[in-house]
């Protein structure tokens, strides 16, 4: 921030603190902390509700869904989502409602058991180490913390994790047996892995058991006309010589309904049978009537796109609103940062260092929940305290203003707090 900026900045102090109060006194009850589609989004598929409809049970190749059975998911899905995820179907598994659960459990049964090419299961190494570009998904670092596995923050680029910190944390560090990684419309940047990034973490110079935990949970979720570049990470990691390095993640949660949709995993032919045979334990297989259902309300990629726009129809507008807001209110003071995503929930708002935790405290105390501070980084740790993500779906359009005002409000107070002290 320029001086110029700052002495504003604390020349206001007294002012942006009145308003806080003002803000305070109106006792609002606002929430923008998760990422959750709004409910005229979860409408757009209510059609689900009563579909596959009576009588309707089986698949095209004529088998009872109502039993048992098809441990690798409906065919037909699984042709659906081919292309968004970049995986053939042979590979690709549609299976029960959440790929939050399939990222578990393939860690899981990587500590357990290990992976093709492990030497031993990963939980008899002494230490596993993880990489986590940051900011990053909350829920992947809390999976990691709680199996154990160590987590290393690298940084994340515009165009993916920063490719000199990953190599130069891999060349000191043999414990380190894998990477989260969200390639399209990242939570919570929105930021998009390029194709030339893609190539390089597929060709690391790592652990013959080192694994890509390639989350695509954002493949469609587009709020622009441009799509970003398709990247088949699977046939990528094969020409490096890498071919079992990549393991696809992907849902319908914000797709059709969250909690009640369908979570895909793909990766190479080895790692899909090391994946099948150690869920064969867990499940006689997945839940098909949801999964034909899913089929009939979309149909085809041409369908999940269309229904996509529908999506987009009703969330581009709160992210213009994001967009606008911080224009208008941060901007006149130099106050922060953010970006501006062509896709997926969120957008990630950077502040002064040593900020971030007052100005969410101090939009908490008028009654606006923002995700916590630190929630973007492995052990909620942000060394800067300086990253905020901002979720705008869920509220509707009024109260994401509200909410949006109101926190700039607080950060303006926080901002002018440090400058004051500085
Ligand atoms: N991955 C990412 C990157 C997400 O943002 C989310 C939802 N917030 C999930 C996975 C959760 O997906 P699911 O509902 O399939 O468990």
């Amino acid at each position: 921030m320029s001086t110029a900026a700052t002495s504003t900045l604390s020349d206001r102090l007294a002012e942006f603190q009145s308003a806080y109060d003002e803000l305070k006194a109106r006792g609002l009850k606002l929430d923008l902390t998760r990422g959750k589609p709004a409910a005229d989004q979860l409408a757009l598929s209510d059609a689900m509700l009563s579909l596959p409809g009576e009588g309707v049970f089986t698949d095209a190749a004529g088998t009872d869904l109502r039993n048992y059975g098809g441990p690798s998911g409906l065919p037909e899905l699984r042709a659906i989502f081919s292309d968004a995820l970049q995986v053939p179907v042979p590979q690709l598994l549609a299976l029960g409602n959440s790929s939050l659960t399939l990222m578990h459990d393939v860690l899981t049964f990587a500590m357990l058991h290990g992976v093709p090419g492990s030497e031993r299961p990963w939980g008899r190494e002494e230490t596993v180490s993880f990489l986590c570009p940051v900011p990053g998904y909350d829920r992947h670092f809390a999976i990691t913390e709680a199996l154990g596995v160590r987590m290393i923050p690298v940084p994340l680029n515009e165009d993916g994790p920063d490719i000199a910190a990953v190599k130069a944390a891999i060349a000191v560090d043999p414990t380190i047996k894998g990477i989260w990684c969200v390639p399209v419309y990242s939570n919570p940047t929105g930021d998009v892995y390029s194709p030339e990034v893609a190539r390089e973490l597929v060709s690391l110079d790592a652990a013959d058991d080192f694994r890509i935990f390639w989350d695509n949970a954002y493949a469609v979720h587009h709020i622009t006309d441009w799509r970003p570049e398709p990247i088949d990470i699977l046939s990528l990691a094969a020409e490096a010589g890498h071919p079992d390095r990549v393991f696809v993640f992907g849902s319908t949660s914000k797709v059709t309904y969250a909690g009640s949709g369908v979570a895909f995993f793909g990766s190479s032919v080895e790692n899909v049978q090391w994946f099948s045979r150690w869920a064969a334990f867990q499940s006689i297989g997945p839940d098909k009537l949801n999964q034909l259902r899913h089929v009939a309300l979309l149909q085809s990629p041409e369908g999940v796109a269309a229904h996509m726009e529908k999506h987009r129809a009703l969330i581009a507008p709160k992210f213009a609103a994001v967009q606008e807001v911080f224009g208008r209110r941060l901007s006149p003071f130099g106050v922060g940062s953010w970006t501006d995503p062509k896709g997926g929930y969120f957008v990630t708002l950077t502040v002064s260092p040593g900020v971030a935790k007052r100005a969410i405290a101090l939009a908490a105390g008028a009654g606006i929940a923002i995700t916590p501070a630190g929630s973007t980084h492995p052990y909620l740790d942000d060394p800067e305290d300086a990253v905020i993500r901002i979720a705008p779906t869920f509220p509707t359009i009024e109260d994401l203003n509200a909410g949006l005002e109101g926190f700039c409000t607080a950060l303006l107070l926080a901002e002018a707090e440090k400058a004051a002290a500085a």
